[in-house]
C-alpha cells in the first residue's frame, strides 16, 4: 500500500475486543485501501460507565488481537492522556504526527455516529478527520435533526473522497454483520460458559490469566 494511502482510526470501549470489532476492521482496511488502522482503546469513556476492566487490559487484548496482521494495530494513546477520553484530541494528535495532508478516517459504528452532536467538539472533528460510519443491513439514515443536517451537508458516495482530501467527508460503508458484542462476551464468561470461536484465543487466554470477567 502507498505510503500516502489514508490512515483509519477506530475507537472503542473493547472490553473485550472481538471478531466482530475485527473483521469490520480488515474489511474497511481493504475497501477503503487504507495504510493502516488503528484500534484505539478509551480510557475513560464520556458517553457510558467506567468499564470494569482496565484501559492496560483492554488494550492488552487489542494488542494480542492484531497481532499477525500488519494492517491492523492498537493506539494506546488515549491511556496515557489524563482525564476523559476525547476523540477530537486524539485526531488532533494523530493529525500533529501525520501532518497535514494525510487522509485521517476515523471509524464509528452507525449508533456512534446517531449520537455525534453529543460528542466533545463533534462540529470539528471533520476539520481534522473524514468520518466512515459502519452501517449494517437495512440502515437507515436519521431525515431530521442536528446529525441529520450535517450528514446532508457531509457525505459523499464518491470513493476517491476520502484519498482526494485529508478530512472533511463521511462515507457509509455496509459490512458483514457479525452479531457479536463484548457484552455477550462478558455475560458468557460470568455464566461459566464458554466464548469461542467469538474472539481471539489468544485474548481469551489473556482474560484466563488475569482472571477477567468472572
Ligand atoms: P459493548 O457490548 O460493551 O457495548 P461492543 O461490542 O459494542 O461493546 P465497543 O467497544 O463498544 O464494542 O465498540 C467499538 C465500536 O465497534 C463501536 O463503534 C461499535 O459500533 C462497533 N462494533 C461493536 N460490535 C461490532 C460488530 N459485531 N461488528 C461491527 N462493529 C461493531
Amino acid at each position: 500500500m502507498a505510503s500516502d494511502a489514508p490512515v483509519g482510526v477506530f475507537g472503542g470501549t473493547f472490553n473485550p475486543v472481538h471478531y466482530g470489532h475485527l473483521r469490520s476492521a480488515l474489511e474497511l482496511t481493504e475497501r477503503l485501501q487504507l495504510e493502516h488502522l488503528r484500534l484505539m482503546p478509551c480510557a475513560s469513556p464520556v458517553h457510558r460507565q467506567a468499564p470494569d476492566c482496565s484501559a492496560i487490559d483492554r488494550a492488552a487484548m487489542v494488542e494480542l488481537a492484531v497481532r499477525g496482521e500488519a494492517r491492523l494495530r492498537c493506539d494506546p494513546r488515549e491511556l496515557h492522556r489524563e482525564g476523559p477520553s476525547y476523540t477530537i484530541e486524539s485526531l488532533e494528535e494523530l493529525r500533529a504526527e501525520f501532518g497535514p495532508e494525510r487522509s485521517l478516517c476515523l471509524v464509528m459504528g452507525f449508533d456512534a455516529m446517531l449520537q455525534l452532536d453529543t460528542w466533545h467538539r463533534w462540529q470539528e472533528l471533520l476539520e481534522v478527520a473524514h468520518i466512515v460510519v459502519i452501517a449494517r443491513p437495512g440502515w437507515k439514515l436519521p431525515t431530521s435533526g442536528v446529525v441529520a443536517d450535517w450528514l446532508s451537508r457531509h457525505r459523499s458516495s464518491a470513493e476517491e473522497a476520502l484519498r482526494l482530501r485529508p478530512f472533511g467527508s463521511v462515507r457509509v460503508e455496509e459490512l458483514r454483520p457479525l452479531a457479536i458484542s463484548s457484552t455477550e462476551i462478558r455475560t458468557l464468561l460470568r455464566s461459566g460458559y464458554s466464548a469461542r470461536y467469538l474472539l481471539p484465543e489468544s485474548v481469551l487466554n489473556y482474560i484466563k490469566e488475569h482472571h477477567l470477567y468472572c
